[in-house]
């Protein structure tokens, strides 16, 4: 990227965020999108870890915002171990939306069940829907096991099984589950960090994600582990009843 499409002597003027991905505008119209995916960082101030960083800026206080005593800047880091993430410009705010509008579904943190449910359709299975960025935006492998354990539903299930009263009992568990792990600073299984550095403590409440083979907390059975989509997925075969071919209620 070029060091104007990295917002060079910009002022930033705001933030957005819609799913995964966060947008630094700048004064000028100039946008910067930071995809944070699975392990894409921003971090303000100085780095712990030292490694893995892509690109700092040093960003200046307005004269304003400049407390006494206070560093009249402070590094801003972009950092991604696992290079899931990555960083796009955009020459205006309409490029920026138009992308997201077409590329993304509705933030994960505010879905509403008939957005869902008009989203949700087809023969696959619900959890690798719920990964799809443009069914819904902002839910990855972690949640997506945690808001189908909630809502009780079995990832296998197929989109088109699913009951109008299942999708709205899942958009629920979708914000309760998200609103959640913001709460708690969001979980470190590796190299999470908040944006000031500090870990996350809401692998603690993660009730199937990583836990195949321990008792389920809700009834007391085996949690179980496969893959689906290529992707690690733990439910609970009791609380998360599938159907079978007929669209009966199948509980193992
Ligand atoms: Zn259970």
């Amino acid at each position: 990227m070029t060091p104007l499409e990295l917002l060079d002597r910009a002022t930033i003027h705001s933030i957005a965020r819609h799913g995964k991905r966060l947008a630094i505008i700048a004064l000028d119209g100039r946008c910067l999108v930071v995809q944070l995916g699975m392990s894409g960082q921003l971090i303000a101030g100085s780095d712990a870890h030292g490694s893995h960083q892509h690109v700092t800026w040093h960003v200046t206080k307005s004269k304003r915002g400049q407390g006494l005593g206070q560093p009249a800047s402070i590094p801003l880091i972009f950092r991604d171990p696992r290079r899931f993430g990555g960083l796009t410009a955009y020459e205006s705010t309409t490029s920026l939306y138009e992308s997201w509008s077409a590329e993304l579904g509705p933030d994960a943190l505010t879905i509403q069940a008939q957005a869902l449910r008009s989203a949700m359709t087809g023969a696959r299975a619900v959890k690798v829907a719920l990964l799809d960025q443009t069914i819904v935006a902002g839910v990855g492998n972690i949640y997506a096991d945690e808001s189908l354990h909630l809502a009780g539903i079995d990832p296998r299930m197929r989109c088109e099984q699913l009951s109008p009263k299942r999708v709205t009992a899942l958009a629920l568990a979708i914000r309760t589950i998200l609103n959640r792990a913001i709460k708690h600073g969001g979980s470190t299984l590796r190299d999470y960090r908040s944006g000031l550095g500090v870990a996350g403590t809401a692998q603690a409440l993660h009730a199937v994600y990583g836990r195949a083979g321990d008792p389920c907390g809700s009834c007391g059975e085996l949690l179980h582990g496969t893959r689906l989509g290529g992707r690690a997925t733990v439910w609970c075969r009791s609380c998360q009843p599938g159907v079978d071919s007929t669209g009966a209620v199948n509980r193992k």
